[in-house]
């Protein structure tokens, strides 16, 4: 016991891992983007240490690739700083890779000369880089298909490309920004199976793995809990509007991982409570006060969605659990909260704490024959301050209509994000009657189910 306590201590490997800086870090990062500046990053304090894998773990459009570009010196930040290595970044972080979402391969390159794209600018001799390039094409098992090109490859095979030629840069942090998004389910889980082994790789002995010799950390972006926890080390919970961190969580599941592990499950539910504690059910109706009156933060959803989720409700006993709601509709969580805000927002739904129930006018849209349907849609959606706010605005615009676009800039003066709410209720609005509109020449009638008066 004692001796082992002090091989870890005099292991020189223990030693410099301990006094390491982190590979990248964050510091009170900021960004803006455009004028008037949208926030889109407030404050992100994160850092990616030697020999981890880190996750970023939030929904669609909370800034993660922003950060991500951030952290690589991709884009200037608005406020704070980014370090690299422990001193402050200045341009490209020399040490990172990243592979895409997209793919993002040259459709004119080979598949070897695509991998060779990642060792450009290095200082390697042609026999070093030629090594590098085949070692790397056979990590990722595409030996065979060097003189391929992306046309002739799957999906998988593609990201498979990538991974490659993110790695024959031999990076000291390989990071991934939602890489198994554009797959398959069943490539998908391939893959991620495959990035899980490379992930184990970078994290023990050097030594055994020729091609990643170098690679310290892995980050990974994802809005899917159950990947954050079967790759990472770490997770790192973001919120958005602004993209913000909402905790940063230990993941002790130990390996190797399975997916229904009780100790595997157990996290993934901790996530899932955390994230939803986090959500500010009520964040969308911090409005900015207007003289018009508040004028609501839209979610981007359709109401065919809003309507399904009532229906699963509804199905339910007219009452469920979030957690529950979520497996039931097999939404993506943080999509799941957007139909839910949505549907409270029309007072549809009503929630309490981790509880969604069927308001009387769900009810009553659900029994209304399809006809009436419309009907009832349409008083929910004139309950708004945004959706009477825009049939004046058509009203007052006589026999023509409204220009989409005057009203875009209207509301956007009036309310942060002002164009998506115009892109959901427009979309509402059609759906229920309340307006019309062609979109060939963007000009907005009222619709016949309007209540004037
Ligand atoms: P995520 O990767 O989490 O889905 P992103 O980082 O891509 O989110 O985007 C976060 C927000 O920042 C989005 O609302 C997006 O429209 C906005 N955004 C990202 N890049 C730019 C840019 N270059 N200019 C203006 N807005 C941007
Ligand atoms: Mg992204």
């Amino acid at each position: 016991m004692v001796s082992a306590q002090l091989g870890t201590t005099f292991n020189p490997e223990y030693l410099s891992m301990s006094i390491d800086h982190p590979i990248c870090e964050a510091r009170a990062l900021d960004v803006s983007f455009g004028s008037p500046a949208v926030e889109v990053l407030r404050g992100v304090d994160i850092e990616v240490r030697p020999g981890e894998t880190l996750a970023i773990l939030g929904p669609s459009g909370c800034g993660k690739s922003t950060l991500l570009r951030a952290l690589c010196g991709l884009l200037q930040p608005s406020g704070g700083e980014i370090l690299a290595n422990g001193t402050r970044l200045e341009g490209v972080h020399p040490g990172v890779s990243i592979v895409f979402q997209s793919f993002a391969l040259l459709p004119w390159l080979s598949v070897q000369d695509n991998v060779g794209l990642g060792v450009n600018g290095l200082d390697l001799t042609d026999e070093v880089a030629r090594r590098r390039i085949t070692e790397c094409i056979e990590l990722v098992g595409l030996d065979g298909f060097e003189h391929a090109f992306p046309k002739e490859l799957s999906g998988g095979m593609k990201q498979r490309v990538g991974i490659a030629r993110a790695l024959a840069r031999s990076p000291q942090l390989l990071c991934m920004d939602e890489p198994f998004s554009a797959l398959d389910v069943f490539t998908a889980e391939t893959l991620r199976s495959e990035v899980y082994r490379l992930c184990r790789e970078a994290d023990e002995d050097l030594d055994e793995s020729r091609a990643i010799e170098g690679l310290r950390s892995v980050l990974i972006i994802t809005h899917i809990i159950e990947e954050a926890v079967f790759l990472a080390d770490r997770i790192v919970v973001m919120s958005a509007r602004p993209g913000e961190v909402q905790c940063v969580i230990d993941n002790t599941v130990p390996h190797p991982r399975e997916y229904h592990d009780p100790a595997f499950e157990s996290m993934v539910r901790r996530l899932h409570t955390r994230i939803v504690e986090g959500e500010d059910l009520d964040e969308f109706d911090q409005v900015v006060g207007t003289a018009d009156g508040r004028l609501e933060v839209l979610p981007e959803v359709t109401m065919s969605e809003i309507i399904g989720v009532v229906e699963v409700l509804h199905d339910h006993g007219n009452s469920m659990d979030l957690f529950d709601l979520d497996e039931e509709t097999e939404e993506e969580l943080g999509r799941l909260l957007s139909l839910v805000k949505a549907g409270e927002l029309l007072d549809l739904v009503d929630t309490d704490g981790n509880r969604v129930s069927v308001t009387a006018a769900g009810t009553s849209l659900l029994g209304a024959e399809s006809s009436d349907r419309k009907d009832v849609l349409a008083s929910q959606l004139q309950r708004l301050n945004v959706m009477q706010w825009v049939i004046e605005q058509v009203s007052q615009s006589g026999e023509d209509g409204a220009d989409r676009e005057d009203l875009e800039v209207a509301l956007v003066r009036r309310q942060p994000h002002g164009a998506s709410t115009l892109h959901s209720l427009l979309a509402w609005a059609r759906f229920a009657e309340v307006l019309s509109w062609t979109a060939e020449d963007g000009t907005i009638t009222l619709g016949g189910a309007v209540y004037r008066g």
